[in-house]
C-alpha cells in the first residue's frame, strides 16, 4: 500500500534520514494524493507496463506507479536518496530496479530492453532544470517509449501544446507536434509540493505518434529552418534564416522559395504550421 503523498508522512521520512534538498537537482516532492492519481490515470498504466521514473526523489510516486505497473524502473542522481528508496519506501515491492545515475547518461533503448520491454511508458515529476533535454532527448533518439506523462512548469506545458499565431508558440511547439499528440491533464499549483517551487506546474502526457505528421526530405534541416526562424522571434523568416549559423541562404534565395509555395517576404515563423515549415525546407533543399 502506498504510505507517501502526504505532507504528514513526507516530513517523518526527510527528518527520519535528516535530508536536506538539493536545488541544483530541482527537488519538490509531491504531497497531494489527487495530484499522484491524476498523473497515473494521465499515463494508463496497467499491470502489462514497464515503466520509467525520471527522479523518485523519497519514492512518492513511485509507490503509486509499483501498486499499478508490471516493472518500474527509477532513476535517480542524487545518491542520498538510494538508502531511503532501497530500505525503507520501496523496500516492500518486488517489481522496483531502482538506478543511481543521471538519466541524461542512461541507453533508454537498452534499459527497455533488458526489461523485456519492447517500449515503455515514461512518468515523472520532473526536475524543471532539465525539462527539455530530457523530453527532446528521449524524442531525438527514437527511444523506445509509448507516452510520456509528467509533470513541467505550465508555462512550458503551454508552449509545448501551442497552435500557430499564439503567443506560446514555438520551437518547442512544433519539435513536440512532430513526435506526439500533447494534452494538458491537471494544473497543480505550488503548495501541493514541498517545498513550495515559485512557479505553477501542469501535468502533460505526450502519446508518441505512429507516424509523423509530415515527411520532409530531411528532418534535420527542417529543425535547422525551425531554429532560425526562432531564435530572433521579431525578425521575418528570411532575416531568421539568411543569419542562421547552421544554414548557408542568402536572403534571395529564401524569398524565391516562399514565393514558390505562395508565401510572402514579410511572412513570420510564429504564423507558420508544421506542414508549412515542413514544405519551405524542402522548397529550400530543392533550390541548392
Ligand atoms: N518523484 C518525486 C516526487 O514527485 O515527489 C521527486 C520529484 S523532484 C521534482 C525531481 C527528482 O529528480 C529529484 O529527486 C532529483 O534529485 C531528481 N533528479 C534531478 N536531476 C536528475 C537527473 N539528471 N537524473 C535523474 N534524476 C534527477
Amino acid at each position: 500500500m502506498a504510505t507517501l503523498g502526504n505532507p504528514k508522512e513526507t516530513i517523518a521520512i526527510l527528518n527520519k534520514y535528516n535530508f536536506s534538498f538539493q536545488k541544483k537537482f530541482g527537488q519538490n516532492f509531491l504531497i497531494d494524493t489527487h495530484v499522484l492519481d491524476k498523473i497515473v490515470n494521465a499515463a494508463g498504466i496497467t499491470k502489462d507496463d514497464v515503466v520509467l521514473e525520471i527522479g523518485p526523489g523519497i519514492g512518492t510516486l513511485t509507490q503509486y506507479l509499483c501498486e499499478n505497473a508490471g516493472h518500474v524502473i527509477a532513476v535517480e542522481i542524487d545518491k542520498n536518496l538510494i538508502p531511503i528508496l532501497k530500505n525503507d519506501t520501496l523496500k516492500d515491492y518486488d517489481n522496483i530496479t531502482i538506478i543511481n545515475d543521471d538519466i541524461l547518461n542512461l541507453d533508454i533503448a537498452k534499459l527497455a530492453h533488458e526489461h523485456g520491454a519492447g517500449s515503455i511508458k515514461v512518468v515523472a515529476n520532473l526536475p524543471y532544470y532539465i525539462t527539455t533535454p530530457i523530453i527532446m532527448g528521449l524524442l531525438e533518439k527514437e527511444a523506445p517509449v509509448k507516452s510520456i506523462t509528467v509533470m513541467v512548469q505550465k508555462e512550458v506545458a503551454l508552449r509545448m501544446q501551442a497552435a500557430p499565431g499564439t503567443k506560446d508558440y514555438g520551437a518547442l511547439s512544433l519539435a513536440i507536434g512532430y513526435y506526439c499528440e500533447p494534452y494538458i491533464a491537471a494544473n497543480v499549483p505550488p503548495n501541493c509540493f514541498i517545498p513550495r517551487p515559485n512557479v505553477g506546474s501542469a501535468v502533460i502526457r505526450l502519446l508518441l505518434r505512429e507516424e509523423k505528421p509530415v515527411r520532409p526530405k530531411s528532418e534535420a534541416h527542417m529543425f535547422k529552418i525551425i531554429r532560425a526562424s526562432f531564435n530572433q522571434r521579431r525578425k521575418t523568416l528570411v532575416n531568421g534564416i539568411k543569419n542562421s549559423p547552421e544554414l548557408g541562404y542568402t536572403r534571395e534565395q529564401t524569398e524565391a522559395a516562399l514565393l514558390s509555395l505562395g508565401l510572402g517576404a514579410s511572412v513570420r515563423g510564429e504564423t507558420l504550421s508544421l506542414e508549412e515549415f515542413a514544405r519551405i525546407s524542402d522548397a529550400l533543399l530543392d533550390m541548392e
